[in-house]
């Protein structure tokens, strides 16, 4: 079993949830008292959103980086960035270790694209929304991709920095997100990626009867095959 390096703590709601999934999926495989070998490197979420904020990526890619560079020090053998929005900048952080990093939208992307799937609805900070770094991955799988319209962009973006990454899960909040997921399914979405790594822990698979992508489940995945040499 490969030890797996975690850059965490954006937010340490979700990197929690990495944790407890990797560890479930090791568990499944080998049984007894086994778990994970894993390093987690964990930011405080409040120094990278300032700088998310301020479009000073170049800033948070080094940041990242030194991250990714500190867990293959300690032996990482594989890295995640636990959050879709920061593989914003994923090239530099691959740039700076000689371990694989796993891509968060391409495990995604394999997902959809065993599924079938060729148009997609994306919920995510507006970043992850609206910028390219994160469609043009799903692009290259030939997956089309939609997003909400102007205010549900809003909406989905405040309700992660202002309550789920700080462990706020909201009754109304969900039944939001429910109906601008219904929106995206009548502009002819055939399933939605959960493309931030905090809204696996408010939106779950009972909710709503169609294909849910919960990028932190299918990124975990990914790493626990890779790390049991399965990739
Ligand atoms: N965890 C979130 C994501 O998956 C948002 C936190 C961040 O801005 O990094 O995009």
């Amino acid at each position: 079993m490969k030890t797996i390096g975690l850059i965490g703590g954006l937010s340490w709601e979700s990197t929690a949830d990495y944790y407890q999934i990797i560890n479930t999926l090791v568990k499944e495989e080998l049984g007894g008292l086994n778990s994970a070998k894993c390093l987690i490197y964990s930011f405080n979420m409040e120094e990278m959103a300032v700088l998310q904020r301020e479009g000073k990526w170049e800033q948070a890619a080094q940041l990242m980086a030194d991250a990714a560079k500190t867990l293959e020090t300690g032996g990482a053998e594989v890295i995640l960035i636990c959050t879709n929005t920061m593989h914003k900048v994923a090239q530099e952080v691959q740039e700076a270790i000689s371990v694989p990093l796993i891509h968060i939208a391409q495990s995604t992307a394999r997902s959809i694209t065993t599924k079938g799937l060729k148009k997609v609805g994306l919920l995510g900070t507006k970043f992850t929304m609206e910028q390219d770094f994160y469609k043009e991955v799903l692009d290259q799988y030939g997956i089309e991709t939609i997003i909400p319209e102007a205010c549900d962009r809003e909406d989905v973006h405040s309700i992660i920095f202002d309550e789920l990454c700080q462990g706020k899960f909201f009754p109304e909040s969900k039944e939001r997100y429910l109906e601008i997921i219904r929106k995206l399914l009548a502009d002819g979405a055939e399933g939605i990626i959960l493309g931030c790594t905090e809204i696996p822990l408010l939106i779950k698979d009972e909710d709503i009867d169609i294909p849910l992508f919960n990028t932190t489940y299918l990124h975990s995945k990914e790493a626990v095959d890779f790390s049991f040499g399965k990739e």
